[in-house]
């Protein structure tokens, strides 16, 4: 929560000095200096201070070592900002290992929809797709808009800067940020943390400010999308033999996905051990997770899951189990089950402590083919 501890030596020396002292190192050590406190978060933009060309080189560099990365951002060189792929035109986000990849990333021609309205990249209501939505972006009121509402007639004459919507784009839609809105990310994290997957799920759909803010698969605890996608799949399959199962749960990106996305490997293994079907993933994310080069975030989340032998949810070694604590405050479970380690004598109860290691054991470990 928000503590209000002095300001610090430092922070209380002169804008210049600061200014001076981020104009002095290089780039990253800037930003590193700018995400130590909230006040110089706030006061010091390395992107402004330092040259572009500075700037320009440490985002490129990045922007090729983001290839591997799971969430898949991408660099717009007019604003410096990594964002989503869907907040560019699709032409702008080819594979960067590409040829055409490439060269938008050397050549640095990538913007995103903010800056290209800006710049006015593309022309009066030429269609421009960023993979999911098509937009029409006009001139005039300088807004992107889907075909429902797109604006009509040509380009007109006026400065840009204007306050007065011409007549042709019709009533500005009414977008008053409101509610849930306003809140920023950290606290609607928090407030995600704590509903259940399908509540996430829907909370996202609500605006589309939310829509861009909210990550139902990052921000809602594991055991509970684990319980959700997993009891979810019991109702669907009730009764029904897994040959003719249609869709399985994909435990990685937390879908349920059709048969068809999943390896054969994958759907024989969950047939003949069943114990072990939370190890489900489809082939999308089994190649994620196989494939990548370098830094594989989701690899790493993958082998620190574990199956919880207490609440049968899955949970994360060396992390407090979720699924656990939840048993622990309605009082389901004792103190002594939740942290055998630290209440019992090391010295005297082995046996409990091998008990424990059986579900580390039975489980067959799955190679993929
Ligand atoms: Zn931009
Ligand atoms: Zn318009
Ligand atoms: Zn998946
Ligand atoms: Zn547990």
């Amino acid at each position: 929560m928000a503590s209000y501890a002095p300001p610090r030596l430092f922070e209380c020396l002169p804008y210049d000095i600061h200014f001076e002292v981020v104009r002095h190192l290089d780039f990253v050590s800037a930003l590193k200096l700018a995400s130590t406190t909230r006040f110089f978060h706030q006061t010091l933009d390395p992107r402004v201070i330092h040259s572009g060309e500075e700037v320009e080189k440490f985002i490129r560099e990045r922007d090729k070592a983001d290839q591997s990365r799971v969430e898949g951002l991408f660099a717009c060189y007019h604003c410096y900002r990594f964002l989503p792929k869907d907040r560019f035109a699709k032409k702008a986000t080819f594979e960067r290992q590409s040829k055409k990849g490439q060269k938008i990333t050397d050549e640095g021609r990538r913007y995103c929809f903010d800056c290209s309205a800006k710049y006015r990249v593309y022309e009066h209501l030429r269609p421009i797709s960023n993979g999911k939505l098509r937009y029409y972006f006009c001139h005039n009121c300088g807004q992107y808009k889907t075909k429902s509402a797109k604006c009509e007639g040509p380009p007109l004459d006026i400065d840009w800067e204007h306050d007065e919507v011409p007549a042709s784009c019709g009533l500005k839609p009414v977008t008053q940020r409101s509610g849930l809105d306003t809140l920023p990310a950290h606290l609607l994290k928090m407030i995600v943390s704590h509903i259940g997957y399908d509540d996430a799920l829907h909370l996202a759909m609500v605006t589309r400010t939310l829509k861009e803010t909210v990550q139902p698969v990052k921000w809602v605890a594991l055991h509970t999308r684990f319980r959700f996608l997993r009891d979810k799949w019991a109702m669907d399959t009730l009764d029904v033999e897994i040959d003719a199962m249609e869709a399985f749960p994909c435990y990685m990106c937390c879908r349920t996905r059709p048969r068809s996305k999943f390896t054969k490997n994958q759907l024989h293994m969950v047939d003949k051990y069943r114990q072990s079907s939370w190890k489900m993933r489809c082939q999308g994310c089994v190649q994620r997770i196989y494939h990548g080069h370098g830094k594989n975030l989701m690899k790493t989340e993958y082998k620190r899951r574990r199956m919880c032998e207490i609440c049968k949810c899955v949970r994360r070694g060396r992390e407090t189990c979720g699924g656990c604590m939840e048993l622990y405050v309605k009082g389901a479970i004792d103190r002594r089950t939740m942290y055998p380690d630290t209440t019992l004598n090391r010295h005297h109860d082995y046996g409990i402590f091998l008990n424990r290691l059986d579900g580390l054991f039975d489980g067959q470990d799955w190679e993929e083919g």
